[in-house]
């Protein structure tokens, strides 16, 4: 126990809306907590030689010109974490917001904290299943990666976010659902979401919405990745949506506007490419050595008019191991998920995709743009030769089986069985509805016929001659007009 707190006073000169300016502080750090009585907290953001600026973070009383503040000056700021945050729904500050109680927190995380070194890592070998097909058989993603999902507004980013969370159910697997500056009624939907799915078990809800102080919808992701770090270090697989950090941009301009900082590209400050990718860097795969945990990130970010190329997207694409771009046009068209395949890559996932995912999405991705090429042909009422037509029919084949309801995540192994009766041209020659009722059937017959088979696919994880026999047995009369 530490016998000795350094404590410096010092005394509020101006407060500039969520900018207090205090003098006095003769040792200064960027991150230090500073405390004002009542409960009033605040975070030091800037310093000058007599004067250092700290951003409120929770306001009970009134501060004025006068008042006493004071500065633990040895002390990191600390958020508390553990177990007991698992199935709650906190603040940025660790305080409960679904109003169960206090909670007791097992640890204090520093909020900050260092990412972990190049020597405590090991490279990421384990795919980390989303349970939407078109992510995990195209774009796949490993525990440990950090993975950008971009897209216009309402094209279905938070529901990417929220079905990957849901699919987590029974895996291991603890997710923490960071919400960042948007409205109370968005934050309660998921909450809503999140309860009706049991995914509450093992999934915490980090949030500031735009209600509160813009203290705590900057520090909010900390807070998250301080927690997820909690549950990696005991060797847990972590997932850690950030939803959004377009949001945590903006809080942070009107931060830096009230700071009086230089304004740079798109009016953010300089040191926006740097905030997000310290964020950015605190995902991982630890080595055996440090517990083997992993945490994996899904920072959400909103384009404007489908420009991926805007300031904050494009940086979040650069310090990230990959996007999932969700086009609006796509949307409306009803390809949902509308995940732009030209747009979107995993620049990790597919080294460790199961073998099995690996062989049925070999040329998959190419077939379907260049079904979609096609269909523009057809667009310009242009003769089309045979080849096309076979093209396109069986594109439009593959672009249902893609698509994916809301709520209605497909596992690994099924996807297996779905791509391999695709591949198989199992349902060339039906129509679209019959084709559709046919995939759901599939399942119901392998249940009846074989039911170990689903099973001996996720252990095996390749298509093995047996394998492949089994389910040519099952498919064999499927397909019929
Ligand atoms: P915002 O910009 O407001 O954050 P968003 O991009 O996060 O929006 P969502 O809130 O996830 O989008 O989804 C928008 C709407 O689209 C929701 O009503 C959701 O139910 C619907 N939706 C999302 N994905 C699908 C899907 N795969 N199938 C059918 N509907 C979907
Ligand atoms: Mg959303």
């Amino acid at each position: 126990m530490k016998l000795v707190v350094l404590k410096e006073y010092g005394r509020v000169e101006r407060v500039q809306q969520s900018i207090v300016k205090v003098s006095g502080f003769s040792f200064c750090a960027l991150g230090g907590l500073v405390k004002f009585g009542y409960g009033t907290l605040g975070l030091i953001v800037g310093f000058k030689e007599d004067e250092a600026a700290v951003l409120l973070l929770k306001e009970k009383e009134k501060i004025r010109r006068g008042d006493k503040a004071f500065s633990c000056v040895d002390e990191e700021f600390k958020i508390g974490v553990g177990e007991s945050y698992l199935g709650r729904a906190v603040s940025a500050l660790g305080e409960p917001l679904d109003g169960k109680g206090a909670i007791k927190p097992q640890n204090y995380y520093p909020l900050f904290g260092e990412a972990a070194s190049v020597l405590e890592r090991v490279p990421i070998n384990e795919v980390f299943e989303t349970g939407i097909k078109i992510i995990d058989m195209l774009i796949p993603l490993g525990c440990g990666q950090r993975e950008l999902i971009a897209g216009d507004r309402v094209t279905g980013k938070t529901s990417i976010a929220t079905d990957t969370i849901l699919h987590q159910k029974d895996k291991g697997m603890v997710c923490i659902y960071c919400f960042i500056g948007k409205t109370e009624r968005d934050l309660s939907k998921v909450i809503e979401l999140f309860k009706e799915g049991g995914a509450f078990d093992y999934t915490i809800v980090v949030a500031a919405s735009a209600a509160v102080t813009a203290g705590q919808q900057y520090i909010v992701p900390y807070a998250a990745a301080s927690l997820g770090e909690y549950f990696m270090d005991q060797g847990r697989k972590v997932l850690v949506v950030f939803d959004d950090l377009t949001k945590h941009a903006w809080i942070w301009r009107q931060i830096s506007l009230l700071l009086e900082r230089f304004p740079g590209r798109d009016a953010y400050p300089g040191d926006i490419f740097y905030i997000h990718s310290q964020l950015m860097e605190r995902a991982a795969k630890l080595s055996p050595e440090m517990g083997g945990g992993a945490m994996t990130f899904l920072p959400i970010a909103q384009t404007i008019d489908g420009d991926i190329t805007g300031y904050i997207p494009s940086n979040l694409i650069s310090m990230t191991d990959g996007q999932i771009y969700l086009a609006a046009p796509l949307f409306y068209e009803g390809f949902r998920p509308a995940v732009d395949l030209g747009l979107s890559v995993s620049r990790i996932g597919n080294k460790i995709q199961w073998p099995a995912i690996r062989e049925l999405a070999a040329g998959l991705r190419l077939e379907y743009l260049q079904y979609r090429q096609a269909e523009q042909l057809t667009k310009m009422n242009a003769r089309l030769s045979e080849e096309v037509e076979i093209r396109l029919k069986k594109g439009r084949l593959l672009c249902e089986l893609l698509k994916q309801e809301i709520h209605s995540p497909v596992s690994l192994s099924e996807q297996v069985v779905l791509f391999y009766a695709y591949r198989k041209g199992c349902w060339d020659n039906l129509s679209l509805e019959k084709a559709q009722a046919d995939r759901i059937e599939i399942f119901e017959r392998m249940q009846r016929r074989d039911p170990q088979l689903i099973k001996e696919i996720e252990d095996k994880k390749e298509l093995t001659a047996e394998i492949k026999m089994k389910l040519d047995n099952i498919l064999k009369d499927f397909g019929n007009p």
